[in-house]
């Protein structure tokens, strides 16, 4: 009988705190081969699997399949398994957060069968699939895409993030006719200008990206949908439209966000990851962060401003009203970030960003809270401690929060049904109340993850599917 590891879960290992703040490049350096063979070997292949990981998994992927695969010798076989439901195998095992999903369901460590805590570490299975994705974008190896025979049926997909990409992957492969329209030059999404090159490399997002041009996509970027052309014209001369923009409007609503100083999260992000703002002078888009900045915020967008700002050289505060337990971000980060000098201002509340007569911040002053009675999510709400007012000095506030639905898109389509936060609304099977018009991830659930983003895109593409052929006529 196989004897149960328990603890021994290989780490992934990673360039010290004091080499990769200085650096965008990627900081956790991968399994090697040997790592990856002896961290596959510690998974127990548990027959209800389905009821455990891959129910954990938002996309579906057969993890112990895949591992098995890796087990075996046989990293081919691993990709292919994979990608059977995921595209994207090296963009989901680094950004994916695996403690809240896969890992956090498997019987090593969570007994989500029994519902209690076991007493070991799960299998690595996030940067198992890294290491899968990675070995075939370095080998050079073509692993063929099978592409049915063409429908002669045309969909227009609207935002290249990941939503918008998974359901145009899947749609080609079913041999329709796709062009992606996104209002960037790049493909993406937040994948491209939220999330920083430390973490997910932009060569591998662009292997990635390849994919879907190999199976004859087409993109068109520059195009603002709802500006350049409009929904109304892409539904009348395609037989379908997804709509996939996300929920990228950033946020302010703190006295003094007019000041000199206060930036949005998602303007900081593109200036660095699109612009390439961190390689001032040379390029002439500098974020002028000063000597001290504050994140405030406890989100991926948090974590990764405070990521950027560290790399940027600014001495950095994050403050956040909840726990670490409640944020989204994903644990290790946070210790990331620590490491590498972050100072974390747990269940702080700012009230205003203060500014010296011209202008300019100076500082940014805060309550500390507690803890009260759940909210409407279940999450117990933050209530201010009285008397606990105080300022943090700094040169600069980064805003990271609220992350809101953008509309440019359908703005002008009245008849969209929309729910009470201005997301779109769809049924179980993605369709909008428009005929013809389909939409997922953030532009339906308001923001979420990368997985959960790439799980609509395919699902929506195959109910697409199901409406192309059973009641468009070619
Ligand atoms: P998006 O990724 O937002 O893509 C929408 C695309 O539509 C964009 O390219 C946009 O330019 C385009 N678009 C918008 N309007 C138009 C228009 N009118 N016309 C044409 N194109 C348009 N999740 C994780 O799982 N792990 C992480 O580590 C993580 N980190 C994150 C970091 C940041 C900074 C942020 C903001 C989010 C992060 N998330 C993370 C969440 C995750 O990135 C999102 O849930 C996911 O990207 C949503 O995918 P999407 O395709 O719905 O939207
Ligand atoms: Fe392997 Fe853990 Fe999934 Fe079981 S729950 S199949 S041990 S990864």
């Amino acid at each position: 009988m196989k004897k149960i590891r328990y603890t021994d879960r290989n780490p992934e290992p990673l360039l010290p705190p004091h080499q990769r703040s200085k650096t965008f490049r990627e900081y956790a350096l991968g399994f090697s081969v040997s790592l990856a063979l002896d961290e596959a070997q510690r998974c127990l292949f548990c027959r209800d699997a389905h009821q455990r990981c891959i129910k954990a998994c938002p996309i579906g992927v057969d993890i112990p399949g895949f591992i098995r695969k890796i087990t075996e010798g046989d990293l081919i076989g691993a990709y292919r398994v994979i990608t059977l439901s995921n595209p994207f195998p090296s963009v989901c095992g680094r950004v994916c957060p695996q403690e809240k999903q896969c890992e956090g369901a498997c019987i090593l460590y969570y007994d989500t069968v029994k519902g209690r805590r076991n007493k070991g570490l799960p299998v690595s299975i996030g940067a198992l699939e890294k290491f899968v994705g990675d070995f075939v974008r370095i080998s050079g190896v073509e692993v063929s895409e099978e592409r049915a025979n063409p429908t002669g049926k045309r969909v227009a997909v609207v935002g290249a993030g990941p939503a918008g990409l998974a359901c145009a992957y899947q749609l080609a492969k079913l041999g329709h006719h796709v062009d992606v329209y996104e209002a960037l030059p790049t493909a993406g999404g937040v994948m491209a200008y939220g999330i920083p090159a430390a973490r997910l490399p932009r060569e591998v997002l662009s292997w990635e990206m390849g994919k879907l041009e190999k199976l004859g996509v087409r993109f068109f970027f520059g195009y603002v949908i709802g500006r350049t052309l409009s929904l109304r014209e892409l539904l009348s001369s395609y037989h379908a439209v997804f709509l996939g923009v996300g929920a990228g409007r950033g946020s302010l609503g703190i006295k003094g966000d007019h000041l000199k100083g206060v930036y949005s999260a998602i303007e900081v992000l593109m200036r660095v990851g699109l612009m390439g703002a961190h390689m001032f002078p040379q390029v002439p888009t500098p974020v002028k962060l000063g000597r001290k900045t504050v994140v405030v915020g406890g989100g991926f967008t948090a974590v990764d401003c405070a990521i950027t700002a560290l790399r940027l050289g600014v001495e950095t505060h994050v403050v956040y009203r909840r726990t670490r337990e409640t944020s989204s971000a994903r644990d290790e980060e946070w210790d990331h970030i620590q490491e590498e000098g972050a100072v974390i201002h747990w269940l702080t509340q700012p009230v205003e960003i203060l500014g010296d007569e011209e202008g300019k911040v100076i500082g940014i002053k805060c309550v500390k809270m507690t803890l009260g009675e759940p909210d409407e999510t279940g999450r117990p709400r933050p209530v201010p401690v009285p008397d606990s007012e105080h300022v943090i000095e700094c040169d600069s506030v980064i805003l990271a929060i609220g992350q809101k639905a953008n509309p440019v898109a359908y703005e002008d389509m009245k008849e969209l049904a929309l729910t009470q936060w201005g997301t779109v609304k769809v049924d179980d099977q993605f369709r909008t109340n428009i005929p013809g018009l389909f939409a997922g991830g953030d532009v339906v659930n308001g923001g979420d993850t990368v997985v959960r983003a790439l799980a609509h895109g395919r699902k929506a593409a195959l109910s697409i599917h199901q409406y192309l052929m059973e009641e468009v006529t070619p």
